[in-house]
Parts: C-alpha cells; structure tokens; sequence
C-alpha cells in the first residue's frame, strides 16, 4: 500500500471542498483532495447556483453574507463560463399578509447594512413583466447574484492546484481518522482531514446527524430577459423550513444564457435519483401560479439532487471534538453554493488558528457531541 503525507486532505471536490482546499493551499498548506467522481460532480452540479443572504437566524446571515461579499471580490477574476451575475433577489409577495414579512425583512436588512429596497405593485410588475398581476410586491437585495457551480468549483480547483494542491480523481475514501485516509489500496497521512463530502459526508462518520434532501430541478429553452432577478416567493421560507412534509415553492433563476431555471422542491427519506412526476408537476404548478407563461416555454432537461441537512439548519464547519484530527465542512443544506468561500475561509482559520472574520462557534460541530449527550 502506498503512503503519502499532507498537512491537510479533503475529502470531496464539491464546491465546499474545492474552496477548502484553495484556501488552504493560499495559505501555504501541502494539500490533497480526494473525490470518487470528477469535480462539482455532487449536489454542486444540481443546484441553482443562487449567492443568496438569508435572515432565518443569525448564524445563517452570518455565514450568507461574509460569503456573498467574498464572491462579490471575486467576481472580476471569475471566467465567463462561471456565469457571474449580480441580478439581486426579488423575494415576491402574493398578499397583504406576505407584505408583513417583506417589511420585517427589510429591516432585518437594514440593521445589517445590507442594502434592501422595498417595491410596490406597479414596481414589481415593472422590473418582472411576466409574473402574473396582482401581486403586493417585493423585497429587492440587489447584491445577491447567481452563478454556474459546477464551473466555479472548477474553476476554485485549478486555483487551489496552481497553489499547489494535488487532485485525486476517480478514489473512493472507505475510512477516515486519526490522521489517516483509506482510498482503493492507498493511505494518505495528514495533520487534518477535511470532510466535504456533501449529503454523503455520513457515510464516513455515521455518527453526525445528515439527512438527504432531494430537489428537483427545470431547466427550459433560452428566453433571454423573460426573467431579469432570482424569484423567490416568501412562502419558500416556510418550505425551507418544513422538517416533515414534501414542499414546493416558486424560485426561478435566469441563466446568462437566457434559460430559465426552475425549482424547487425538498423531499426527505427520497433515496432515488430518479426523477418523481408528481412532484415536479406540483413544482411546475406552483411555479406558474406565480409566472403563467412559464407553462408556455420549452423544458430542456429535468433533474435532481441532494442536499446535505442538519436538524438546526446550520452546517457543520469545524473539529469533530472525538477526532480533532477531522474537520466538518457539510451540512450547508440549499445554501453551500452561496457559503462555500465562507466555509474555505472558517475551516482554513481553524486549521492555521486565525480568528476568524464572524464568530465561529453557531458552526462547531461539538453541538452534535453535545446534543448526543443530552439525549
Ligand atoms: C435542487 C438544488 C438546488 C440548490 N440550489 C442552491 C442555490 O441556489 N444556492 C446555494 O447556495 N445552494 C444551492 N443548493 C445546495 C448546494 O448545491 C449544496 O449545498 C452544495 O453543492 C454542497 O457542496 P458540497 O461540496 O458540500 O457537496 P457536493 O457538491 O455534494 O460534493 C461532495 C463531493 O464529495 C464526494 N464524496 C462523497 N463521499 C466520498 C467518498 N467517500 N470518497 C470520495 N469522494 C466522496 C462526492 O463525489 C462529491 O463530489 C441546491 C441544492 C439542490 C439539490
């Protein structure tokens, strides 16, 4: 068996894993990243690609908006076929009820200094002609963007290998622990073991609490300017946040391209890949409840994928405490893409001891060894 040594192997070339290991390999670190796939292969190649601020708790605004400003800097080196767009959000209210929550976030915004703009109607149906009239209105965040991720997380991977990283394609890890990594016949050596294997990060540590996620995704034919922000209703909140049943929200994404992507769904206990016809009719009903037209375009390519959940919601950055030789970096649930340069940068502070830019501690997976205690 063949034995090689690194100050730090990641397990997982997602898009987590990929900006782990280049800013870590900036750092100065000998770094080597692992994946039984090719790179962004996971749920990174599944998702939306949404840079998104979200305000459900303080952790979570926390990690969303140190992230959207780090992509922000990076976004004038980024390639074109990463597909950097600052289109803002529009988060779209139906009725009176869902202006009550526009207005709440608005000043959750405001307080954070994040620039926000409150829209009437008349407003709303200007910026976006084909949503369906009579809608209350909208709360703009014009700093939140939308890219192509499985182009970023190769793009952060080339980085990270002209830094010096090494790359292992095609090598299944089977054991991690205690400064060692098992993959196919080879041992890797290293003071630390980043593990950024997405919603399958479990099955190499059984004892952190992940639960898959499925979603569902619509890709149409290119209609360039149909749609001009990321739409999202606000009731998407409430299906983000529903632990038990299947949801569907309207949260439409336009591409540079001019495509227009479609989503989304959440399904736990959905183990296949397959795509499930009932859910993605409800998804595409609820989509044209907010944007009739949609039903009238072409559909290019359905799909879906899998995030990674933890119960509260916040993903897991940081030591195992049974192991301080493994560190998490999962669990970012439909946020990983937005909080992927966050999370490079808090588990590279933790490994090189630097403080870090926001507090760490909402992040730290010693909440699992506690909550296990407690149980
Ligand atoms: C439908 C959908 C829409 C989404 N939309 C958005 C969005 O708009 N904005 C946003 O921020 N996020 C979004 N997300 C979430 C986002 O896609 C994920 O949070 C993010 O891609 C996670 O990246 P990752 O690197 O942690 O995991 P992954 O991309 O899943 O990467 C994990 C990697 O680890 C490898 N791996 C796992 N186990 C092993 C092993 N034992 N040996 C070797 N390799 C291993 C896998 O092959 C994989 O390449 C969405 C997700 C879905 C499913």
């Amino acid at each position: 068996m063949s034995r090689a040594t690194y100050d730090v192997v990641v397990v997982g070339a997602g898009i987590v894993g990929a900006a782990c290991a280049d800013e870590l390999a900036r750092r100065g670190l000998r770094v080597a990243v692992i994946d039984r796939d090719s790179v962004g292969s996971g749920a990174t190649s599944a998702g939306m690609g949404h840079i998104v601020v979200m305000s459900d708790s303080e952790a979570q605004f926390a990690l969303t908006r140190y992230s959207q400003l780090l992509w922000r800097d990076l976004s004038p080196e980024l390639p074109s076929e990463v597909e950097y767009q600052p289109c803002g959000t529009l988060w779209v209210a139906a009725d009176e009820e869902e202006m009550a929550e526009v207005r709440r976030k608005d000043l959750y915004y405001r307080q954070r200094s994040v620039p926000v703009e409150v829209l009437d109607a008349a407003t709303l149906a200007r910026l976006e002609p084909n949503l369906r009239p009579g809608l209350a209105g909208a709360l703009l965040v014009p700093e939140d963007a939308v890219l192509y991720p499985p182009c970023a997380a190769r793009y952060l991977m080339e980085l990270a290998k002209a830094k010096g990283a090494e790359l292992h394609l095609g090598l299944s890890v089977s054991r991690i622990g205690q400064g060692r990594v098992l993959a196919g016949n080879r041992e890797f050596s290293a003071g630390a073991i980043v593990n950024a294997g997405g919603a399958w990060a479990s099955e190499l540590m059984p004892e952190i609490d992940l639960r898959k996620r499925k979603g569902h995704l619509l890709i149409t034919d290119r209609y360039a300017g149909y749609v001009r922000h990321a739409l999202v209703e606000l009731g998407y909140l409430k299906s983000v946040q529903s632990l038990t049943s299947d949801s569907v929200a309207f949260n439409v994404q336009p591409r540079i391209t001019g495509q227009i992507l479609i989503g989304s769904s959440r399904q736990y206990g959905a183990e296949a890949t397959s795509v499930d016809s009932e859910i993605l009719s409800r998804m595409l009903r609820r989509a044209q409840q907010y944007m009739p037209g949609l039903g009238e375009l072409s559909a290019i390519r359905t799909w879906t994928g899998f995030r990674a959940a933890t119960p509260d919601r916040v993903p897991y950055i940081g030591p195992w405490p049974e192991d301080k030789t493994i560190v998490l970096a999962t669990g970012h649930e439909g946020l990983g893409i937005t909080a992927a340069l966050a999370t490079g940068q808090l588990v590279a502070d933790q490994l090189t001891g630097t403080k870090s830019r926001i507090p760490i501690e909402p992040y730290l997976p010693a909440r699992i060894a506690t909550e296990r205690i407690h149980a």
